[in-house]
C-alpha cells in the first residue's frame, strides 16, 4: 500500500485523536492530560516511551528489527488562552482555553504516524523518535529543556521533520521551502527617563513623548539603512505608555517591541543597534534609556538534503502537484532549537477547505479540514521510509 492508502486506514483513528485533544486543550508548560493520553497511546503501540516529572511532553522510540539511522519527527501539544467561539461537537470544554494554532492536529498526525510505523517494526532498518514537545506557544518554549534531557540523543537523531499547519495551503497540499524559513523572535522594553515638567513650558522640563517619538522613527530607519536590504531586519513596536494628564509633559516613556530576522546571526546585532540609536537621541535631549532585551526563538533554517528528501518524500505520498513551494514568515517556533542540533525540514500542512479559510489561527472561530489529517500522515510515513533507505 501507499503512504497515502496507509494513512486512509488510520484516518478515523487520527480525528477521533484530534477531537479528545481538541476538547481538552492545555496551555503551555501545563500539558498533563495531553501527556497522559500521548504516553497511553505509544505504549499501546509498543514503543519505548519517556516522559519526565518535572516537564510535560514524551517521546517514544521505535527500534526497527534491523539496524539504521533514526529519524525524529517532532509536533507540538500545546494550546492557547483563547474563548472558542465555535460551535463545533467537540468544543473546548474549558473555559478560556482553545487548540487555535492546530497543534492538536499536530499531535494527532504524529500519533498516528507512530501507529502504522509500529505495525511495520519488523521491517524497518532504522529507529524512529517520535518527539511529543511542550509549550512551544510561550517562550522560552519547551523545546530547549527537551534538548537539555537529551531528546535527540540515545539513539542520536540523524535527522528530523515536523510539521505544521498553514491556511495559505488547501486541504492535500504541503508547503515545503528550502533554507532560511522562520525567523529569530526577540523581545526589547526600552525605557526613557527624563524631567517631564508642565505642558505650557516645555524649554523649562524634558518632555518624554516627542524624544520617544523621535526614537521610534529613528529604529525604522536604522533597520533599512544598517541592515543589508537583501537580508531581513524587522522591528515593530506593540506597546507605548507614558503620561498623566493632557497638560503634563511626560517623565518617562517605557515601548515594548519585537526585532526579528531571518538571518542567525543578524539578530545577534540588534541590542547593539538600537541602544546606540536610542541612547544618541536621548542624550541630545538630556534624557536616559535603558534596553532590555531579551533573545526569543532563534532563525530557523530548513536543511538542504533533509528538505530535498522531504519534497521527494511528499511527492512520492501524494503526487507533485500537491506539494507547494512556501515562502518564508518573520513567525518564530522553536523548532529551530531542534534545527540547529540535526539537520531537518519543517513543512507546512494545508488545512483549508475549497470553500476557503475557515478563521485564521490563534483566533476564536479557528479549525481545520480534518480531510487534511491523511496528507500529514503520509507524508510523514513517507518521509521516514526515504530518510531510513538514503541515510
Ligand atoms: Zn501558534
Ligand atoms: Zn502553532
Amino acid at each position: 500500500m501507499s503512504s497515502l492508502e496507509l494513512a486512509k486506514t488510520v484516518e478515523d483513528y487520527v480525528i477521533n485523536i484530534r477531537r479528545k485533544i481538541h476538547q481538552n486543550p492545555e496551555l503551555s508548560f501545563e500539558e498533563f492530560e495531553t501527556t497522559k493520553l500521548i504516553v497511553k497511546e505509544l505504549q499501546e503501540m509498543g514503543l519505548e516511551v519517556t516522559q519526565w516529572d518535572d516537564f510535560t511532553g514524551a517521546v517514544g522510540l521505535l527500534r526497527g528489527s534491523k539496524p539504521g539511522p533514526t529519524i525524529g519527527l517532532r509536533a507540538d501539544i500545546d494550546a492557547l488562552p483563547i474563548q472558542q467561539e465555535s460551535d463545533v461537537p467537540y468544543k473546548s470544554c474549558k473555559p478560556g482555553v482553545m487548540h487555535a494554532c492546530a497543534h492538536d492536529a499536530h499531535t494527532a498526525v504524529l500519533l498516528a504516524t507512530a501507529k502504522l510505523l509500529a505495525a511495520e517494526k519488523d521491517s524497518l532498518a532504522g529507529n524512529v523518535k517520535f518527539i511529543f514537545q511542550p509549550a512551544e506557544e510561550t517562550p522560552p518554549g519547551g523545546a530547549k529543556t527537551l534538548l537539555e534531557k537529551g531528546v535527540l540523543d540515545n539513539p542520536r537523531v540523524d535527522m528530523l521533520f515536523a510539521l505544521h499547519h498553514a491556511t495559505e495551503n488547501k486541504t492535500g497540499e504541503v508547503g515545503i521551502h528550502y533554507g532560511q524559513f522562520l525567523a529569530a523572535s526577540d523581545q526589547f522594553t526600552l525605557t526613557l527617563t527624563c524631567k517631564g515638567g508642565g505642558g505650557s513650558a516645555p524649554h523649562k522640563g524634558v518632555d518624554g513623548i516627542p524624544i520617544a517619538a523621535e526614537i521610534i522613527l529613528a529604529l525604522h530607519v536604522m533597520m533599512t539603512r544598517q541592515v543589508d536590504p537583501v537580508l531581513s531586519a524587522l522591528i515593530s513596536f506593540g506597546t507605548i505608555n507614558a503620561g498623566t494628564k493632557f497638560n503634563i509633559l511626560a517623565d518617562k516613556v517605557v515601548m515594548t517591541g519585537t526585532c526579528r530576522s531571518l538571518d542567525p546571526e543578524i539578530s545577534t546585532r540588534f541590542p547593539k543597534m538600537i541602544l546606540k540609536v536610542a541612547q544618541g537621541i536621548a542624550s541630545t535631549y538630556d534624557a536616559q534609556v535603558e534596553l532590555n532585551y531579551e533573545h526569543g526563538y532563534p532563525a530557523l533554517v530548513n536543511d538542504q538534503k533533509a528538505t530535498e528528501l522531504l519534497e521527494k518524500a511528499a511527492i512520492d505520498a501524494i503526487g507533485a502537484d500537491k506539494v507547494k513551494s512556501t515562502t518564508p514568515l518573520m513567525a518564530g517556533d522553536d523548532l529551530a532549537y531542534f534545527l540547529r542540533e540535526v539537520p531537518g525540514s519543517y513543512f507546512w500542512l494545508g488545512i483549508t477547505p475549497e470553500t476557503g479559510v475557515i478563521a485564521p489561527a490563534h483566533t476564536a472561530k479557528f479549525n481545520i479540514d480534518e480531510a487534511a489529517l491523511v496528507t500529514g500522515i503520509a507524508v510523514m510515513h513517507s518521509a521516514v521510509h526515504r530518510a531510513l533507505s538514503e541515510l
